[in-house]
């Protein structure tokens, strides 16, 4: 069976959620073969060998560290060259995106952004994208070379398929443009404690409707009264009132999660477009005509400063 490579995003040795969901879709199209970079790079084994990868490929260099996206790219093309997979998986982070770019000009191969689903087809994998604010789902695959696609998170499930793992050192030699944008600080973004919005399995997000940044915690205590990450609508996000970060739709993040709680949220198309895959959907808005309630599973017509604190007061008691 025809190996595919998976680019590992991890921090440490711990493997964010997006990859081993790659690891699913790449078992679709072949046998995967991870490329795990950095430090705590082998570290990385044991989990990836769990969700079906063969083999993981592992290099770590000061480089990777001090320098912006092109060490990676050198590594990800030395596994390319060492491989020669059927296709290259990378998550569709910024960086991924355009580590996935820079690859494909190099090996002159067609490259799939932000693909939502994939599937093997007779002539290489088939992507599925979402397109224009999820009016349109295209598909298509890579015509010239390598198929290099990168994927949104919460595309797929993760599932355990244990695989051997077994770790190979990776040998990269950097090229010259390897040191040319050197990272020259670096600040920890402040942990709120709370999961990251395109991972969490609950989102609870407000909009306008909250009125105001003072009214937020509102939203917030629902949130943590489930373990759920914290979401805005634009126009929450352009009046100041939650950080841009957080923006779900189509100018924001793109969120799936098991349960989404809207409250105070019209559900204008282009809030949708970043939403509307969830699961189960519930929303929360004084306006029984509010568009939100064309796609909700469960709908309260309510003012949300009287119905999200009795919900939150009910999910405490009921964790006890
Ligand atoms: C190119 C482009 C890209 C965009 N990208 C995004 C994007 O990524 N994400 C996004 O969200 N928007 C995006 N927008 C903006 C989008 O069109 C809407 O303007 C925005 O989503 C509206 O946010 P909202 O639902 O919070 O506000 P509104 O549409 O004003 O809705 C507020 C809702 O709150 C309800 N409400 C008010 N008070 C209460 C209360 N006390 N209790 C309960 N309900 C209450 C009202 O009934 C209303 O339905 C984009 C627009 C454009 C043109």
């Amino acid at each position: 069976m025809a190996e595919v490579l998976v680019y590992v995003d991890h921090v440490d040795g711990a493997v964010r959620k997006p990859t081993l969901e790659l690891l699913t879709l790449a078992r679709r199209v072949g046998e995967p073969v991870a490329v795990a970079l950095g430090a705590g790079a082998e570290a990385t084994a044991a989990v990836l060998a769990e969700h079906g990868a063969v083999k993981v490929l592992t290099a770590d260099a000061p480089e990777f560290a001090e320098y912006l996206v092109v060490p990676k790219v050198d590594a990800l093309q030395a596994a390319y060259e060492a491989v020669s997979p059927a296709a290259v998986l990378v998550p569709s982070s910024a960086e991924g995106k355009e580590i996935a770019a820079r690859l494909a000009v190099r090996i002159g191969s067609g490259i799939i952004t932000d693909a939502v689903d994939l599937e093997a087809g007779d002539e290489g994998p088939v992507a599925t994208q979402s397109a224009f604010a999820a009016s349109f789902t295209t598909k298509s695959r890579v015509s010239k070379g390598t198929p290099v696609i990168t994927v949104k998170p919460n595309s797929a499930a993760v599932e355990a398929a244990p695989a051997a793992g077994t770790v190979e050192a990776l040998t990269v030699s950097f090229g010259a443009l390897a040191t040319g944008t050197k990272i020259t600080g670096r600040t920890p973004r402040e942990s709120t404690g709370r999961p990251e919005l395109t991972e969490a399995a609950i989102v609870v997000s407000g909009g306008r409707g909250v009125n105001g940044a003072e009214n937020f915690h509102v939203i917030e205590e629902l949130a943590d009264s489930l373990g759920a990450a914290v979401g805005a609508s634009r126009a929450a996000v352009d009046a100041g009132w939650y950080p841009h970060s957080n923006q779900v739709g189509q100018t924001g993040k793109s969120v799936s999660p098991q349960l989404y709680i809207a409250s105070g949220i019209s559900g204008a198309i282009q809030h949708r477009a970043g939403m509307q895959t969830s699961k189960t959907i519930v929303a929360i808005n004084k306006d029984a005509e509010a568009p939100i309630f064309d796609l909700v599973d469960y709908g309260v017509v309510g003012d949300l400063f009287a119905v999200v604190p009795q919900l939150t007061e009910q999910i405490k008691v009921r964790k006890g």
